[in-house]
């Protein structure tokens, strides 16, 4: 490197730290080094957002699925590859729900009432820079998500990754921005840091302009989120239990069940992780699970094996066989397979841990019980009160009515693959922040919506 080029280069880098963005400083971009740098930079966006109209937000969303579609291959794969969890193709059909079924600003309906007294409008408005936390299992489906729903919702964001999937979340996140921007004319409505850090979402949780914490993990985080005091909605875990009667289609059953419980190796935390058969019908469903590509582990000591090696002595998921293939599961527990299967299969108690604990692992424990009524209270055990998702097979309506009733979860499948609640392949719009602890449950732009109230005394009624 001679002179000039090496005094270009300081000063490109001395730009860059007076700009505070990473990159060139012809292109300023979402990725800081410092998070109060992001935070003050996605308020100014925030502000300058505020003053335009509905239709810069359509523009925005519009511009964001016509130009992340092409990418769509390349983000999944590299999803898969950085987080050693899942896999491409499954994550494909993930990223491209979010990007085509995350609802834009006609999800904001004003409601308004009117009389002798005048009209009343109740609207919703943006809360303004949201601190979002996306999680390692679908780092790009809820950036991709989180982004079209708050920004339909007239907010700016800045985004908390996951440690574990920063490389791919910081790269979509800056083409993220760019979109934005060459719509919009608008810099860092997204925004983020260099080193997404535990630390660094600390700092951002604590910080004054941070109006709302939108919270996709696991029960750590969800927890600290609240101890802040900010307004929080928290997607946290689940354990979802399918629960099956005698009167399902044990083929259908069997196929949607072995669908959902291997889409992406498992790693929703609305996919199935249980499944509560009644015994009259377990055999078949077991035969066509298998028939499904399910490899069934029936010897009570490899049934031990796999126990030992999915649930860590602390009774918790062992995070390193976490989204790992069916394959690479059973080489850690020393067991082989006539086939490559697509999930693994294991019959075992009511209290075993593999039911009990959310594994987010492509092997499925079956638990046999009498009846429906001994189906449905374990299903309430299972499922923990997390009030998350569960789903149900069976032909038996009042049945079917009663658990949903019973489950009280933000999600309930009722004879389908337990993505149908998520709208991939079955009707709904699409999320991946299920706000369970808090709430909301399936969100859209209206749940990170402000509702306000805007009065008008002696007028407007036409009636
Ligand atoms: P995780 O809890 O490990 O991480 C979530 C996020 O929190 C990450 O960005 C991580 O960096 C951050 N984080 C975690 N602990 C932290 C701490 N102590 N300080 C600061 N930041 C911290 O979650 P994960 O393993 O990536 O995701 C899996 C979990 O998330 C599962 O429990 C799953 O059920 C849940 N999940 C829930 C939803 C939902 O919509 N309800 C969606 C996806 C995942």
């Amino acid at each position: 490197m001679n002179s000039t080029e090496l005094e270009n280069m300081i000063r490109a880098i001395l730009a860059d730290n007076l700009n505070g963005a990473v990159g060139s400083k012809a292109t300023p971009n979402a990725i800081f080094h410092q998070v109060e740098d992001a935070i003050i930079a996605g308020y100014g966006a925030y502000r300058q957002y505020m003053a335009e109209a509905l239709a810069l937000r359509t523009k925005i969303i519009t511009a964001l699925r016509e130009e992340l579609a092409p990418l769509i291959s390349e983000m999944s794969e590299r999803a898969a590859d950085e987080t050693g969890m899942g896999n491409a193709l499954d994550k494909i059909a993930k990223n491209t729900a979010a990007l085509a079924n995350t609802p834009g600003i006609e999800d904001l309906t004003t409601r308004a009432l009117t009389g002798d007294g005048g009209m009343v409008l109740f609207e919703l408005s943006p809360f303004g820079l949201i601190g979002a936390i996306a999680p390692s299992t679908n780092p790009t489906e809820t950036i991709i998500n989180n982004t079209i729903s708050m920004l339909a919702a007239g907010n700016a964001v800045y985004f908390s990754p996951h440690p574990g999937a920063k490389n791919v979340s910081l790269w979509l996140i800056e083409k993220i921005e760019g979109i934005i921007y060459r719509a919009s004319g608008i810099h860092n409505l997204v925004t983020t840091v260099a080193n997404p850090t535990f630390d660094a979402t600390r700092e951002m949780m604590a910080h004054p302009r941070i109006a709302l914490l939108a919270v996709t993990g696991g029960p750590a985080i969800v927890d600290m989120a609240m101890k802040t005091g900010k307004k929080v909605i928290g997607a946290g875990p689940g354990n979802p239990p399918v629960l099956v009667d005698e009167t399902a289609c044990p083929i259908k059953a069997a196929k949607d069940i072995v669908d959902g419980a291997a889409f992406d190796h498992n790693v929703l935390c609305i996919a199935e992780k249980s499944v509560i058969v009644v015994d009259s019908i377990a055999d078949r469903l077991v035969d066509n699970m298998q028939k499904n590509g399910a490899l069934l582990v029936s010897s009570v000591a490899d049934v031990a094996k796999l126990r030992q090696v999915a649930i860590t002595e602390k009774g918790e998921a062992n995070k390193k066989l976490v989204g790992k293939s069916p394959a690479v599961i059973l080489q850690a527990a020393g067991l082989s397979a006539p086939f490559a299967p697509r999930l693994i299969i294991v019959e075992v108690g009511k209290d075993d841990p593999l039911v009990l604990v959310e594994q987010l692992m492509p092997v499925l424990p079956i638990v046999r019980v009498k009846d429906f009524d001994e189906g449905l209270a374990l299903a309430l055990v299972v499922e923990n009160d997390l009030h998350h998702t569960a789903i149900m097979h069976s032909q038996n309506v009042s049945r079917l009515n009663r658990a949903a009733k019973t489950m009280q979860t933000s999600i309930f499948v009722k004879n389908g693959p337990s993505y149908a609640g998520l709208g991939i392949g079955a009707e709904g719009f699409t999320t991946f922040t299920i706000a369970t602890p808090t709430g909301e449950g399936t969100t859209s732009p209206r749940t990170f919506a402000r509702k306000r109230r805007c009065v008008l005394t002696n007028g407007f009624s036409i009636r």
